[in-house]
């Protein structure tokens, strides 16, 4: 099976290395040109000769880019696979644009950040057609630890959208128990420890205390597509109260001002 990536941010980088690594080297396109084995500088032309196509660039408006660029290309016997994070209505908007070209189409949101997808750690959630989740099979597999089937098409989109509002405010609430607990002269190994036995500790916990406690904030996920995340998902809810979400949409916003976006999404304890 020939696969194209669409996107070497962090994630797409990730998947293309472990598919070189598995001697199934994708070809590979992105929109700053970069120097990457299989690199093809024209995206229909990365798309021309796949079977599976990968998506996975910032958000709804990159997509957009992207699928405007390949549409020409797409044809029947294909499927492209959108893994980049954004809301049902975009995905059922993209699904029939390529329906349109006769390709199939899989909603295949992700989650799991880069040390995750270094070790094929990813865990995809999918919508929509059960035909083109088999035919994504052996390339998806090869890249994560689990291929969840959520539901009908925009349903893996939701649920992705809602995990990122609960890994959101996760992280908020380690980082302000984090602060009170350093005020109070605790220091931060102390808190860890603490932490790992308590019933408050936490996947983010685990993954984020190298981090707090060094001050880094390079990018695993980071805050500006974390940011887009919580607005996507507001956006979707409507008139649904969601209190606390919105006001820490509020501290998300604060952090984009002050020109966060590039780091890690746990940056926000800066901000404290
Ligand atoms: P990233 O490192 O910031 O990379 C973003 C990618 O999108 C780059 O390839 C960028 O191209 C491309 N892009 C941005 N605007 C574009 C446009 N208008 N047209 C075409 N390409 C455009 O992002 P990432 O961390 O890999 O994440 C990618 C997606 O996966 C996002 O939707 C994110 O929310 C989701 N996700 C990420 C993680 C994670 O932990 N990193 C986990 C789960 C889901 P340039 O190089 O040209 O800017």
């Amino acid at each position: 099976m020939k696969t194209a990536i669409l996107g070497l941010g962090i994630i797409g980088r990730a998947w293309a290395e472990n598919l070189r690594k598995d001697g199934m080297p994708p070809a590979v396109w992105n929109r700053t040109p970069k120097d990457f084995p299989g690199f093809e500088a024209d995206a229909a032309r990365a798309v021309s000769g796949a079977d599976l196509i990968m998506v996975v660039v910032a958000d709804p408006p990159a997509v957009q880019e992207v699928l405007q660029r390949i549409a020409p290309s797409l044809r029947a016997g294909q499927v492209l696979v959108q893994c980049s994070t954004i809301s049902a209505a975009w995905t059922r908007r993209f699904a029939s644009q390529v329906e349109r070209t006769g390709a199939l189409f899989l909603e295949a949101p992700f989650t799991g950040s880069k040390p995750a997808a270094e070790v094929r750690k990813t865990v995809f959630y999918l919508g929509g057609d059960i035909g083109a989740m088999e035919k994504a099979r052996p390339v998806l597999s090869r890249l994560s630890q689990a291929m969840m089937h959520i539901g009908p098409l925009g349903s893996a989109s939701s649920l992705k959208l809602a995990m990122n509002a609960n890994i959101a405010m996760v992280m908020e609430a380690l980082s302000e128990s984090l602060r009170f607990a350093r005020a109070e002269g605790i220091p931060d190994d102390v808190f860890f420890q603490a932490l790992q036995v308590n019933v408050s500790r936490s996947g983010v916990s685990d993954l984020k205390e190298a981090k707090l406690k060094a001050g880094d904030y390079a990018p695993q996920f980071s805050l500006k597509h974390m940011d887009k995340d919580l607005r996507l998902a507001l956006e979707s809810a409507g008139a649904l109260a969601l209190p606390q979400l919105q006001r820490l949409k509020e501290r998300y916003d604060e952090g984009m001002k002050r020109g966060f976006g590039d780091e890690d999404f746990s940056v926000l304890a800066r901000l404290l």
